[in-house]
């Protein structure tokens, strides 16, 4: 069987990967598989252990790097966060094209393993824009919502490392982009 196309979604916090990502999970035509991601960071409300994240202390999270279970992984705003090896290649064997969401630091690293992985970066159609959608999920402190913006600005700047860049002002006409962009590489 054909193996999978592996997929980085990367673009700063707060610009909508994750709507994306489920917009793009309803075309099951584009037989996609979503690597969930081990953090850190404590559940937000609504989110689901196993299904948003597996949610670890960290000495669990740390032993994982030490026993190389990892594909990559990045400290981000003060948590951990990494994909799971193991799940990633048995979904890419089956295949499966496999989704990681996850950000800058990560999506270098797995560039630099694995070269044929489709690369995508989410901008926002404006800082400002970016700025609004972060300080209306109030669910962080001003402190929180400040390091994000820094650091998204930094995150912005790395985004010629992808193949491809798209912006992220209607959610399905991203998607769209997306979408037609996977195709052309399956
Ligand atoms: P959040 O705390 O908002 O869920 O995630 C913070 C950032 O970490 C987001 O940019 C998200 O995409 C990224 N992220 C989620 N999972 C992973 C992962 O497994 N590895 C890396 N490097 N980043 C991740």
């Amino acid at each position: 069987m054909k193996k999978g196309l592996l997929i980085i979604l990367s673009g700063p916090s707060g610009v909508g990967k994750g709507t994306v990502r489920q917009e793009l999970f309803k075309d099951e035509s584009l037989n996609l598989s979503y690597s969930i991601s081990m953090t850190t960071r404590k559940p937000r409300p609504g989110e689901v252990d196993g299904v948003d994240y597996f949610f670890v202390e960290e000495d669990d999270f740390k032993e994982r790097i030490h026993n190389d279970e990892l594909l990559e992984y990045a400290q981000f705003v003060g948590n951990y966060y990494g994909t799971p090896k193991f799940h990633v290649d048995e979904l890419l064997e089956q295949g499966k094209n496999v989704v990681l969401e996850i950000e800058v630091q990560g999506a270098l690293q797995v560039m630099k393993k694995c070269q044929d992985a489709l690369t995508i970066f989410l901008v926002p159609p404006s800082f400002e824009e970016l700025e609004r959608r972060i300080r209306g999920r109030r669910t962080e402190s001003e402190d929180v919502v400040k390091e994000r913006l820094d650091k998204a600005s930094k995150e912005i700047a790395t985004k010629d490392e992808y193949k491809y860049v798209v912006e992220n002002d209607d959610v399905l006409a991203a998607k769209d982009a997306i979408a037609k962009i996977i195709r052309n590489h399956v």
